[in-house]
């Protein structure tokens, strides 16, 4: 009996999965159709060309790993313009914007909320960042990477060669964790479409209905910033504790209402 229960015990070790779905999704929102239609947004050629290259990547690595078209991102960049609908772009003035620590976050993903359903993305990139905005050693890729997972419903993972863990570790390929977590958010969200699912969140609401915002961040591997605790999931939580409290103290006018980790 003994081999056969350490069998079975590392078999479920081995198969067992461990990606979570953000709270927003968990709570019964999803997009309404897919693929969702959105715009790389840059202030000059350059930059839009390196943010919709890496943005195609992204797309596709999640999209082959699915077996379905999620999105539909134009291969280019709007270059000048005013970001507007379903966005990926750069913040200048990260920390007033998104209220995170632009010393400690990559990127913020927002995802606001009508009824039900999804109504808007925004993935902010801490364009204050200049490794990130360089693509040092592919971060950028990685940050995008991560983002759109958010973009689908997908909190942090707790394995680290996962994509979607909270901290950047170098992974510029989605672990078996992200594949079968974006799997199951793709298929729920299908299911809800099919059902026309309505979320507890969204009963009794009038038609135009609050907004819903998430952000998660990232860290840099090897360069975690100061802060209390050892880890980057500690001070991760620092960030996001201070967050709460600060909402808390102001109210609820910042964007992450609900913050992911
Ligand atoms: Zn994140």
């Amino acid at each position: 009996m003994k081999p056969l229960i350490l069998w079975a015990f590392l078999g479920l070790s081995i198969n067992s999965f461990a990606f979570n779905f953000t709270s927003d999704f968990q709570a019964g929102i999803y997009w309404s159709e897919l693929p969702v239609s959105a715009q790389n947004f840059a202030t000059n050629q350059s930059e839009g060309q390196v943010l919709s290259t890496l943005v195609s990547q992204a797309v596709s690595a999640w999209e082959d790993s699915v077996g379905k078209e999620i999105w539909n991102i134009p291969g280019s960049a709007d270059v000048g313009g005013s970001p507007f609908g379903n966005a990926i772009r750069w913040s200048n003035n990260f920390a007033a914007e998104t209220g995170f620590n632009p010393s400690t976050t990559l990127a913020v993903t927002v995802r606001y909320r009508t009824g039900t359903y999804f109504s808007r993305f925004e993935i902010i990139l801490n364009g204050e960042n200049t490794a990130l905005r360089n693509n040092l050693s592919n971060i950028l890729y990685q940050t995008i990477l991560h983002e759109l997972g958010h973009v689908i419903g997908l909190d942090h993972s707790p394995f680290s060669n996962a994509v979607m863990y909270a901290s950047l570790q170098g992974n510029n390929q989605l672990s078996n964790d992200d594949t079968s977590g974006a799997v199951a958010a793709i298929n729920e969200t299908q299911r809800r479409q099919e059902v026309g699912f309505v979320s507890e969140l969204a009963k009794g609401e009038g038609e135009a209905a609050n907004a819903l915002a998430c952000g998660s961040v990232a860290f840099i591997k090897g360069n975690p910033p100061s802060g209390p605790g050892n880890g980057p999931i500690t001070v991760l939580f620092g960030v996001i504790l201070a967050f709460l409290l600060r909402l808390i103290a102001f109210g609820r006018k910042k964007l992450p209402i609900q913050v992911a980790f």
